[in-house]
Protein backbone atom coordinates (compact mmCIF):
# COMPACT_ATOMS: atom_id res chain seq x y z
CA UNK A 1 0.00 0.00 0.00
CA UNK A 2 1.55 3.43 -0.97
CA UNK A 3 2.62 5.67 2.33
CA UNK A 4 -0.36 7.98 3.47
CA UNK A 5 1.51 11.18 2.27
CA UNK A 6 2.04 9.60 -1.48
CA UNK A 7 -1.06 8.49 -2.24
CA UNK A 8 -2.55 11.71 -3.45
CA UNK A 9 0.39 13.50 -3.90
CA UNK A 10 0.68 15.07 -7.75
CA UNK A 11 4.36 15.35 -9.03
CA UNK A 12 6.22 18.98 -9.28
CA UNK A 13 5.25 20.20 -13.38
CA UNK A 14 8.38 20.89 -14.49
CA UNK A 15 8.17 23.61 -17.71
CA UNK A 16 7.86 22.22 -21.41
CA UNK A 17 11.20 21.71 -22.60
CA UNK A 18 12.66 22.55 -25.89
CA UNK A 19 12.60 18.59 -27.42
CA UNK A 20 9.09 17.76 -25.77
CA UNK A 21 7.84 21.06 -28.43
CA UNK A 22 9.98 20.34 -31.33
CA UNK A 23 8.17 16.92 -31.42
CA UNK A 24 5.02 18.02 -30.98
CA UNK A 25 4.35 20.81 -33.14
CA UNK A 26 7.43 20.13 -35.67
CA UNK A 27 8.62 23.49 -35.26
CA UNK A 28 12.32 24.73 -35.16
CA UNK A 29 13.61 27.77 -33.37
CA UNK A 30 11.73 27.17 -29.63
CA UNK A 31 12.71 29.43 -26.79
CA UNK A 32 12.21 27.83 -23.77
CA UNK A 33 11.81 30.80 -20.77
CA UNK A 34 10.05 28.50 -18.47
CA UNK A 35 12.15 27.31 -16.18
CA UNK A 36 14.26 30.33 -15.31
CA UNK A 37 17.82 29.18 -16.51
CA UNK A 38 20.28 31.72 -17.06
CA UNK A 39 19.85 32.00 -20.62
CA UNK A 40 23.18 33.49 -21.48
CA UNK A 41 25.06 29.82 -20.24
CA UNK A 42 27.27 29.12 -17.79
CA UNK A 43 31.02 30.44 -17.02
CA UNK A 44 32.89 29.18 -19.90
CA UNK A 45 35.58 27.61 -16.94
CA UNK A 46 32.92 25.52 -16.06
CA UNK A 47 33.28 23.30 -19.77
CA UNK A 48 36.71 22.89 -18.92
CA UNK A 49 36.42 21.80 -15.59
CA UNK A 50 34.05 19.54 -17.08
CA UNK A 51 36.40 17.80 -19.74
CA UNK A 52 39.33 17.30 -17.01
CA UNK A 53 36.79 14.89 -14.98
CA UNK A 54 35.79 13.19 -17.94
CA UNK A 55 38.55 10.92 -17.91
CA UNK A 56 37.49 9.75 -14.51
CA UNK A 57 34.39 8.74 -14.60
CA UNK A 58 34.65 5.14 -13.76
CA UNK A 59 35.68 6.67 -9.88
CA UNK A 60 33.15 7.55 -7.32
CA UNK A 61 32.73 11.30 -7.05
CA UNK A 62 34.62 13.17 -3.46
CA UNK A 63 31.23 11.77 -1.22
CA UNK A 64 32.46 14.77 1.27
CA UNK A 65 32.66 17.35 -1.36
CA UNK A 66 36.08 18.82 -0.47
CA UNK A 67 36.71 21.01 -2.63
CA UNK A 68 33.73 22.50 -3.51
CA UNK A 69 32.90 23.19 0.39
CA UNK A 70 35.85 24.57 0.86
CA UNK A 71 35.80 27.11 -2.03
CA UNK A 72 32.13 27.75 -0.41
CA UNK A 73 33.38 28.21 2.69
CA UNK A 74 35.87 30.71 1.45
CA UNK A 75 33.35 32.94 -0.72
CA UNK A 76 30.54 32.81 2.05
CA UNK A 77 33.28 33.57 4.96
CA UNK A 78 31.59 30.25 6.77
CA UNK A 79 33.08 26.84 8.10
CA UNK A 80 32.93 23.73 5.95
CA UNK A 81 30.79 22.06 8.60
CA UNK A 82 27.80 23.90 8.02
CA UNK A 83 27.61 23.47 4.27
CA UNK A 84 25.27 20.38 3.09
CA UNK A 85 25.88 19.63 -0.82
CA UNK A 86 22.81 18.56 -2.60
CA UNK A 87 21.83 17.14 -5.86
CA UNK A 88 19.93 20.50 -6.75
CA UNK A 89 18.89 22.93 -3.86
CA UNK A 90 15.94 20.49 -4.06
CA UNK A 91 18.23 17.65 -2.58
CA UNK A 92 18.38 19.45 0.33
CA UNK A 93 15.25 20.53 1.03
CA UNK A 94 14.13 17.26 0.88
CA UNK A 95 16.46 16.18 3.51
CA UNK A 96 15.65 19.25 5.92
CA UNK A 97 11.69 18.12 5.73
CA UNK A 98 12.66 13.98 6.44
CA UNK A 99 15.21 15.09 8.70
CA UNK A 100 12.91 17.38 11.50
CA UNK A 101 9.71 16.22 10.06
CA UNK A 102 7.58 13.75 11.52
CA UNK A 103 3.62 12.69 10.16
CA UNK A 104 1.37 15.20 11.86
CA UNK A 105 4.13 17.64 12.48
CA UNK A 106 3.90 21.27 11.32
CA UNK A 107 4.82 22.83 8.37
CA UNK A 108 4.48 26.61 7.45
CA UNK A 109 4.56 27.86 3.72
CA UNK A 110 3.33 30.82 2.38
CA UNK A 111 0.27 31.02 -0.34
CA UNK A 112 1.89 31.09 -4.18
CA UNK A 113 5.31 29.79 -3.06
CA UNK A 114 7.56 26.87 -4.46
CA UNK A 115 5.57 23.79 -5.21
CA UNK A 116 8.70 21.75 -3.84
CA UNK A 117 8.03 22.59 -0.01
CA UNK A 118 4.50 21.35 0.09
CA UNK A 119 5.08 18.47 -2.00
CA UNK A 120 8.40 16.92 -0.04
CA UNK A 121 5.71 17.80 3.10
CA UNK A 122 3.25 16.18 1.83
CA UNK A 123 5.11 13.00 1.12
CA UNK A 124 6.06 12.69 4.71
CA UNK A 125 2.42 12.86 5.98
CA UNK A 126 2.81 16.66 7.48
CA UNK A 127 0.28 18.75 9.16
CA UNK A 128 0.84 22.07 6.20
CA UNK A 129 -0.43 25.32 6.96
CA UNK A 130 -0.25 27.64 3.85
CA UNK A 131 -1.16 31.34 5.01
CA UNK A 132 -2.54 34.08 2.89
CA UNK A 133 -0.15 35.96 0.79
CA UNK A 134 -0.32 39.59 1.02
CA UNK A 135 -0.04 41.60 -2.65
CA UNK A 136 1.55 38.09 -3.75
CA UNK A 137 4.24 37.95 -1.05
CA UNK A 138 5.22 35.92 1.85
CA UNK A 139 3.25 37.62 4.83
CA UNK A 140 5.82 37.20 7.74
CA UNK A 141 3.24 38.43 10.57
CA UNK A 142 0.62 36.15 9.79
CA UNK A 143 3.01 33.37 8.63
CA UNK A 144 4.06 33.84 12.60
CA UNK A 145 0.65 33.38 13.70
CA UNK A 146 0.61 30.14 12.26
CA UNK A 147 3.55 28.85 14.19
CA UNK A 148 2.46 26.80 17.05
CA UNK A 149 4.05 24.09 19.33
CA UNK A 150 3.67 22.13 16.37
CA UNK A 151 5.44 23.69 13.86
CA UNK A 152 8.67 22.19 12.47
CA UNK A 153 9.90 23.76 9.33
CA UNK A 154 8.86 27.19 7.88
CA UNK A 155 9.67 28.01 4.11
CA UNK A 156 10.18 31.56 3.31
CA UNK A 157 11.50 31.54 -0.62
CA UNK A 158 13.49 34.69 -0.97
CA UNK A 159 12.35 35.77 -3.99
CA UNK A 160 10.07 33.75 -3.90
CA UNK A 161 8.92 31.56 -7.23
CA UNK A 162 7.23 32.08 -9.13
CA UNK A 163 5.99 35.46 -7.89
CA UNK A 164 9.34 36.95 -7.44
CA UNK A 165 8.69 38.89 -4.68
CA UNK A 166 11.12 39.78 -1.33
CA UNK A 167 10.75 40.40 2.05
CA UNK A 168 13.27 43.44 3.37
CA UNK A 169 15.54 42.99 6.70
CA UNK A 170 14.01 44.47 9.21
CA UNK A 171 10.72 42.45 8.50
CA UNK A 172 12.96 39.28 8.06
CA UNK A 173 14.70 40.12 11.46
CA UNK A 174 11.06 40.88 13.28
CA UNK A 175 9.74 37.51 12.49
CA UNK A 176 13.37 35.08 13.04
CA UNK A 177 13.49 37.22 16.67
CA UNK A 178 9.79 36.24 17.11
CA UNK A 179 9.88 32.76 16.64
CA UNK A 180 9.78 30.22 19.40
CA UNK A 181 12.91 27.66 19.49
CA UNK A 182 11.31 24.58 18.39
CA UNK A 183 10.79 25.60 14.45
CA UNK A 184 13.28 25.82 11.95
CA UNK A 185 13.08 28.81 9.15
CA UNK A 186 14.47 27.53 6.34
CA UNK A 187 14.98 30.48 3.65
CA UNK A 188 15.49 29.56 0.02
CA UNK A 189 17.57 32.13 -1.60
CA UNK A 190 17.74 30.18 -5.08
CA UNK A 191 18.08 33.79 -6.60
CA UNK A 192 20.22 35.30 -4.20
CA UNK A 193 23.09 36.52 -6.99
CA UNK A 194 20.00 38.42 -8.75
CA UNK A 195 18.63 40.49 -6.26
CA UNK A 196 19.53 44.40 -6.04
CA UNK A 197 17.79 45.55 -3.73
CA UNK A 198 19.86 47.43 -0.62
CA UNK A 199 16.97 46.63 1.51
CA UNK A 200 17.95 42.37 0.92
CA UNK A 201 18.88 40.25 3.85
CA UNK A 202 21.61 38.01 3.51
CA UNK A 203 20.90 34.80 4.87
CA UNK A 204 23.75 34.18 5.41
CA UNK A 205 24.80 36.84 7.87
CA UNK A 206 21.68 36.35 9.76
CA UNK A 207 22.75 33.16 11.17
CA UNK A 208 24.94 33.66 13.53
CA UNK A 209 22.54 35.14 15.16
CA UNK A 210 19.28 32.78 15.18
CA UNK A 211 20.91 28.99 14.55
CA UNK A 212 17.60 27.63 13.69
CA UNK A 213 17.77 29.96 10.19
CA UNK A 214 19.16 27.66 7.17
CA UNK A 215 19.93 28.95 4.01
CA UNK A 216 19.84 27.46 0.69
CA UNK A 217 21.50 28.19 -2.26
CA UNK A 218 21.90 27.12 -5.71
CA UNK A 219 24.03 26.81 -9.08
CA UNK A 220 21.14 26.12 -11.15
CA UNK A 221 20.11 29.56 -11.51
CA UNK A 222 22.57 33.12 -12.23
CA UNK A 223 25.65 29.71 -12.04
CA UNK A 224 23.66 28.51 -15.35
CA UNK A 225 24.41 24.67 -14.11
CA UNK A 226 20.75 23.71 -13.89
CA UNK A 227 21.47 20.28 -15.76
CA UNK A 228 24.78 19.21 -13.68
CA UNK A 229 22.02 18.97 -9.90
CA UNK A 230 24.05 20.79 -7.60
CA UNK A 231 22.75 23.36 -4.62
CA UNK A 232 23.71 23.56 -0.66
CA UNK A 233 22.68 24.38 2.15
CA UNK A 234 24.28 26.65 4.94
CA UNK A 235 22.86 26.07 8.46
CA UNK A 236 24.22 24.85 12.08
CA UNK A 237 26.69 22.32 12.60
CA UNK A 238 24.28 20.59 14.95
CA UNK A 239 22.00 20.84 11.61
CA UNK A 240 24.73 20.13 8.88
CA UNK A 241 25.42 17.11 10.99
CA UNK A 242 21.87 15.50 10.95
CA UNK A 243 21.40 16.58 7.13
CA UNK A 244 24.83 14.67 6.66
CA UNK A 245 23.11 11.35 8.32
CA UNK A 246 20.59 10.78 5.48
CA UNK A 247 22.08 12.34 3.14
CA UNK A 248 23.04 9.80 -0.39
CA UNK A 249 26.78 9.37 0.27
CA UNK A 250 27.59 10.23 -3.77
CA UNK A 251 24.57 12.52 -3.84
CA UNK A 252 26.29 14.74 -6.07
CA UNK A 253 28.14 13.65 -8.70
CA UNK A 254 31.96 14.69 -10.21
CA UNK A 255 31.11 16.82 -12.99
CA UNK A 256 28.66 18.67 -11.30
CA UNK A 257 31.51 19.29 -8.40
CA UNK A 258 33.88 20.33 -10.44
CA UNK A 259 32.04 22.75 -12.30
CA UNK A 260 30.24 24.41 -9.36
CA UNK A 261 33.89 24.65 -8.14
CA UNK A 262 34.79 26.58 -11.57
CA UNK A 263 31.86 28.65 -11.84
CA UNK A 264 32.28 30.40 -8.23
CA UNK A 265 35.31 31.05 -9.41
CA UNK A 266 33.99 33.60 -12.44
CA UNK A 267 32.77 36.63 -10.31
CA UNK A 268 32.45 38.15 -13.83
CA UNK A 269 30.40 35.92 -15.00
CA UNK A 270 27.54 36.26 -12.68
CA UNK A 271 28.25 40.45 -11.92
CA UNK A 272 27.38 40.38 -16.16
CA UNK A 273 24.29 38.02 -15.61
CA UNK A 274 22.57 39.60 -12.57
CA UNK A 275 23.28 43.05 -14.72
CA UNK A 276 21.90 41.45 -18.34
CA UNK A 277 19.11 40.36 -16.29
CA UNK A 278 18.39 43.91 -15.16
CA UNK A 279 18.29 45.59 -18.62
CA UNK A 280 16.20 42.18 -19.76
CA UNK A 281 13.79 42.65 -17.10
CA UNK A 282 13.60 46.12 -18.30
CA UNK A 283 12.85 45.09 -21.93
CA UNK A 284 10.24 42.98 -20.63
CA UNK A 285 8.19 45.55 -18.40
CA UNK A 286 8.28 48.00 -20.74
CA UNK A 287 6.84 45.63 -23.24
CA UNK A 288 4.02 44.69 -21.11
CA UNK A 289 3.43 48.16 -20.79
CA UNK A 290 2.95 49.03 -24.41
CA UNK A 291 0.52 46.23 -24.13
CA UNK A 292 -1.26 47.07 -21.68
CA UNK A 293 -0.54 44.58 -19.18
CA UNK A 294 0.43 44.70 -15.57
CA UNK A 295 3.48 42.29 -13.70
CA UNK A 296 4.47 41.81 -10.43
CA UNK A 297 7.42 43.41 -9.50
CA UNK A 298 10.46 40.71 -9.51
CA UNK A 299 13.95 40.71 -7.64
CA UNK A 300 14.54 37.52 -9.82
CA UNK A 301 15.02 36.52 -12.88
CA UNK A 302 11.89 35.87 -14.09
CA UNK A 303 8.45 37.57 -14.28
CA UNK A 304 5.18 37.16 -13.54
CA UNK A 305 2.50 38.84 -16.12
CA UNK A 306 -1.31 39.25 -15.59
CA UNK A 307 -2.83 38.06 -18.95
CA UNK A 308 -6.27 37.74 -17.65
CA UNK A 309 -8.56 34.70 -17.54
CA UNK A 310 -7.68 33.44 -20.97
CA UNK A 311 -3.98 32.73 -19.69
CA UNK A 312 -4.41 28.87 -20.64
CA UNK A 313 -5.03 30.39 -23.83
CA UNK A 314 -2.64 32.48 -24.77
CA UNK A 315 0.02 30.00 -23.10
CA UNK A 316 -1.18 27.69 -25.81
CA UNK A 317 -0.98 30.15 -28.81
CA UNK A 318 2.57 31.28 -27.33
CA UNK A 319 3.65 27.39 -27.83
CA UNK A 320 2.25 27.42 -31.09
CA UNK A 321 4.35 30.18 -32.29
CA UNK A 322 7.64 28.36 -30.71
CA UNK A 323 7.48 30.85 -27.23
CA UNK A 324 7.58 28.15 -24.30
CA UNK A 325 6.40 30.27 -20.99
CA UNK A 326 5.03 29.03 -17.45
CA UNK A 327 1.45 28.75 -16.43
CA UNK A 328 1.10 29.49 -12.75
CA UNK A 329 -2.64 28.02 -11.75
CA UNK A 330 -1.34 25.55 -9.75
CA UNK A 331 0.42 28.56 -7.39
CA UNK A 332 -3.09 30.04 -7.28
CA UNK A 333 -1.99 32.54 -9.87
CA UNK A 334 -4.86 31.87 -12.96
CA UNK A 335 -4.51 34.92 -14.60
CA UNK A 336 -0.59 35.10 -14.46
CA UNK A 337 1.79 33.49 -16.56
CA UNK A 338 5.87 33.52 -15.69
CA UNK A 339 8.29 34.03 -18.11
CA UNK A 340 12.14 33.81 -18.06
CA UNK A 341 14.39 36.86 -18.78
CA UNK A 342 16.08 35.76 -22.02
CA UNK A 343 18.48 37.45 -24.02
CA UNK A 344 17.37 40.64 -26.11
CA UNK A 345 16.14 39.19 -28.95
CA UNK A 346 14.23 36.33 -27.14
CA UNK A 347 12.71 38.93 -24.74
CA UNK A 348 11.51 40.92 -27.91
CA UNK A 349 9.93 37.72 -29.44
CA UNK A 350 8.11 37.08 -26.44
CA UNK A 351 6.48 40.34 -26.41
CA UNK A 352 6.08 39.86 -30.31
CA UNK A 353 4.09 36.15 -29.18
CA UNK A 354 2.34 37.68 -26.23
CA UNK A 355 1.25 40.68 -28.59
CA UNK A 356 -0.69 37.71 -31.48
CA UNK A 357 -1.78 35.60 -28.72
CA UNK A 358 -3.75 38.74 -26.99
CA UNK A 359 -4.96 39.70 -30.22
CA UNK A 360 -5.96 35.59 -30.78
CA UNK A 361 -8.42 36.05 -27.58
CA UNK A 362 -9.72 39.02 -28.07
CA UNK A 363 -11.61 38.14 -31.36
C1 LIG B 1 14.84 26.74 -8.98
C2 LIG B 1 14.53 26.84 -7.53
C3 LIG B 1 15.15 26.02 -6.59
C4 LIG B 1 16.13 24.97 -6.83
O1 LIG B 1 16.41 24.35 -7.82
P1 LIG B 1 17.61 23.29 -7.87
O2 LIG B 1 17.83 23.20 -9.32
O3 LIG B 1 17.07 22.04 -7.27
O4 LIG B 1 18.74 23.84 -7.10
C5 LIG B 1 14.85 26.19 -5.25
N1 LIG B 1 14.00 27.12 -4.86
C6 LIG B 1 13.39 27.92 -5.72
C7 LIG B 1 12.48 28.95 -5.19
C8 LIG B 1 13.63 27.80 -7.08
O5 LIG B 1 12.98 28.59 -7.93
Amino acid sequence: MTAAGVRDLQPYQPGKSVEELERELGLSSIIKMASNENPWGASPATAAAVVQVLNGLERYPDGSGHRLKNALSDHLGISCGKITLGNGSNDVLELLVRCFVEPGEGVVVSEHAFAVYTLASKSVNATISTVPACRYGHDLEAMLQAVDDNTKLIFIANPNNPTGTCVGYDELLGFLERLPENAITVLDEAYFEYVDSRDYPNGVELMERFPGLVVTRTFSKIYGLAGLRVGYAIASEAITETLNRIRQPFNVNSLALAAAEAALSDEQFVRVSREENLKGMGQLCRGFEALGLSWISSSGNFICVKVGSKANQIYTSMLSQGVIVRPVANYGLPEHLRATIGLPPENQRLLETLDLALRQVRV
